[in-house]
């Protein structure tokens, strides 16, 4: 048997029988781990608060024929403001949904540990903006696994896009400047400041993402983009996406 320590938050519960719960965490050290919570269900459970969904906390767990047994649990914030509000619980469960299954287990990503508190703690404190949270999460998302489309200069020939021509191809995942666009490639004109606000997005401090707004007009082109992107990089269906469209 073997003792480990991991900070992180809570992404998922499966509730199981006799009151025992398997949570999914995911970790500063780690990445995604799943920990077995033995009566964490059970009304007077020191478990009870610490494995819901959002918690940020410390686990403390013991391995045993490869699972985790949770031993103990200190919880740094539980993000009770998230909690009372409808539309930001299914904010923060639609980011928790797109984490576990866009990232296999145990795969290390201090940066996206970090990035994912940085973007609960924003959706906590937020009082409007929210669906500019959204897409400022799923850019930087796609982007720290890996898809980074190309915002800065044209994904074909390399060349800085002149003047205010910027058109953007999912196929080539970039933007395309008049030379190399042609007619195959289907791609969508884009405002200077979408672009800006993408380039922004990928290339700036994690404590300053952020940082920003836009006009209804640029973020709706933004969205436009962004689903763009999930559908050929991610290719997953959500279902908090459903309810979220909604509102
Ligand atoms: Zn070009």
């Amino acid at each position: 048997m073997s003792i480990g320590k991991i900070t992180g938050i809570v992404i998922k519960e499966v509730k199981l029988k006799e009151a025992d719960k398997i949570i999914t965490i995911f970790s500063k050290e780690m990445g995604k781990v799943q920990l077995y919570a033995t009566r964490a269900q059970n009304i007077k459970s020191p478990f009870l608060a610490g494995t819901q969904l959002f918690t940020y906390a410390s686990f403390i767990y013991s391995s045993k024929n490869s699972i985790n047994f949770l031993n103990q649990i200190s919880i740094i914030n539980g993000f009770e403001k998230i909690k009372f509000d409808i539309e930001k619980i299914y904010y923060a469960m639609y980011f928790l949904e797109f984490l576990d299954k866009s990232v296999e287990l145990e795969y290390p990503g201090k940066m996206m540990f970090e990035f994912i508190v940085n973007t609960l703690y924003t959706l906590d404190g937020a009082k409007e903006d929210v669906k500019l949270i959204r897409a400022i999460y799923e850019l930087k998302m796609i982007s720290l696994l890996g898809y980074t489309p190309e915002v800065t200069s044209c994904v074909k020939c390399d060349k800085e896009i002149e003047g205010d021509n910027y058109h953007f191809s999912f196929e080539d995942c970039g933007l395309l400047c008049e030379k190399c666009i042609e007619p195959i490639d289907k791609a969508i004109k884009l405002n200077k400041t979408t672009v800006y606000a993408m380039q922004y997005i990928i290339y700036i401090e994690l404590n300053k993402i952020f940082l920003f707004t836009l006009t209804p007009e640029i973020l709706k082109e933004l969205r436009l983009v962004i689903d763009g992107l999930i559908k050929i990089n991610i290719n997953q269906s959500f279902r908090t996406l459903d309810f979220l469209n909604e509102i």
